[in-house]
């Protein structure tokens, strides 16, 4: 399965010729070795034919499922269905007989197991950023008077820190960056409430979720997680860890599509209490008797706010279909033998120096993706998505690689770095 290599990879130490260099030799049959070794790896990978569920364009290498996951190949089908039959034809009977009025609860019972969440505590809706803002918010009021501080992760992915800083000011509460390795020192009788990213979006950093949540509960304080960056890539154990409210895209790692609607995630224990800051009418306990007064519906159904975006969710919930059989187990082990192998290739064929890992090395605080630091970021993420290798670029100086297991293969992970390595050559 080995490749010719290109002349560029014979030359690229020095200008030194490869056959007359014992050491660059062993290093020629290194790098023959990555590619045979991806391929016994890709045969035995149990999770390899799961690729065929999803369209994907032919020839090139996609590591960028952390930004806008592929398209599952049901979703064009059922999405024309929706817009000609439920729509076209049935109109506002959809609404009424059909599945779109009690979609949020029905898909966010679908997508429930795969953040480790018993059904009836999940709903699909809005935005990440404006579940963020019905979590803090609900949070604070969840907390109670007497407690000024609400910690937020200082790396956070910005609109997290934005939300925070409104959902702090109504709520007379005061934004305390944190690191989050420092987050449960900084944790204590004034924390209100406890925002984190289980994922850090630009170093793929894995924060201990099971240990802050602990931490936070200790001091007395709600414990609110983002999983953008975490759920759909690897095991999140929401009710396991007694995690108190949690919000989390579906158009990464879930694949639900561009702009699909966002989650929220109420522990059932905080439902009778949870106070939405955006009681809208969806949310109400019995939405079609138009009364003038807010009654909250019970469970998470109140999490709800106004018509939910019927294509998008309805999308979602088909793209779904793509995790049908899937252990989420099963996904993360994959994720972590990918991410090895990727950063043995990088070191493979690279030049030393060209590129500096920020992603942690131990696999206990690792997400899924690579991300590595260079000069000229930007321009060597250009050149690699004209080779046909995707990831993206993170301003200032990162080069950040989200694998995707459903549909990436260890191929895939060889192909990136020696694409890398030919850039560098
Ligand atoms: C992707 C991401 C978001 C996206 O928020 P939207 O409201 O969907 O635009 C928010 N937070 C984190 C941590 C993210 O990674």
């Amino acid at each position: 399965m080995s490749e010719p290599l290109p002349a560029s990879e014979r030359t690229d130490r020095a200008g030194l010729s490869a056959l007359a260099d014992p050491a660059e030799g062993d290093a020629l049959a290194g790098r023959a070795d990555l590619a045979a070794r991806a391929a016994r790896l890709d045969a035995a990978d149990e999770l390899g034919t799961l690729r065929e569920r999803f369209a994907l364009p032919e020839g090139i290498v996609y590591l960028d499922g952390n930004s806008l996951g592929a398209l599952p190949v049901g979703v064009a089908r059922r999405l024309a269905e929706v817009v000609t039959q439920e729509w076209g034809t049935s109109l506002i009977r959809s609404w009424s007989e059909g599945t779109w009025w009690t979609a949020p609860e029905r898909i966010g019972d679908k997508l429930a197991p795969l953040i480790g969440a018993a059904a009836g505590q999940t709903v699909v809706g809005d935005s990440t950023s404006v579940n963020l803002f019905k979590a803090l918010v609900g949070a604070a009021r969840l907390a109670g008077p007497g407690r000024t501080r609400m910690l937020v992760d200082a790396a956070t992915f910005p609109t997290d820190g934005y939300i925070a800083e409104s959902a702090a000011r109504l709520t007379g509460l005061t934004v305390t960056p944190v690191d989050p390795g420092e987050a449960a020192a900084a944790m204590g009788p004034d924390t209100a409430v406890v925002l984190l990213n289980h994922a850090d979006y630009r170093t793929g950093r894995l924060h201990d979720l099971p240990g802050l949540t602990r931490a936070a509960h200790a001091a007395g304080a709600i414990a609110v997680w983002d999983l953008c960056h975490s759920a759909g890539a690897l095991p999140v154990g929401l009710d396991a860890h007694a995690v108190d409210l949690a919000v989390g895209c579906t158009y990464k790692y879930l694949n639900g599509g561009p702009g699909a609607p966002a989650y929220l995630y109420v522990a059932e224990r905080h439902q009778q209490a949870f106070d939405s800051p955006l009681p809208g009418w969806n949310g109400h306990a019995d939405p079609f008797a138009m009364t003038p007064h807010y009654t909250p519906a019970a469970g998470a159904t109140r999490g709800r706010v106004g018509t939910p975006d019927i294509l998008s969710m309805l999308a979602l919930e088909s793209a779904l279909d793509a995790w049908d059989g899937v252990s989420i187990e099963a996904v993360r082990a994959k994720s972590l033998a990918l991410t090895d192998f990727f950063l043995e290739c990088v070191a493979a064929y690279v030049p030393a120096g060209a590129v500096e890992p920020v992603t942690p090395a131990d696999h206990a605080h690792r997400a899924s993706q690579v991300s590595l630091r260079t000069d000229n970021a930007r321009e060597v993420m250009a050149e690699l998505i004209s080779r046909g290798v995707v990831g993206d670029f993170r301003a200032p100086d990162v080069l950040r690689f989200g694998f995707t297991p459903l549909y990436v293969g260890f191929a895939d992970a060889e192909r990136a770095a020696r694409t890398l390595g030919h850039i560098f050559g």
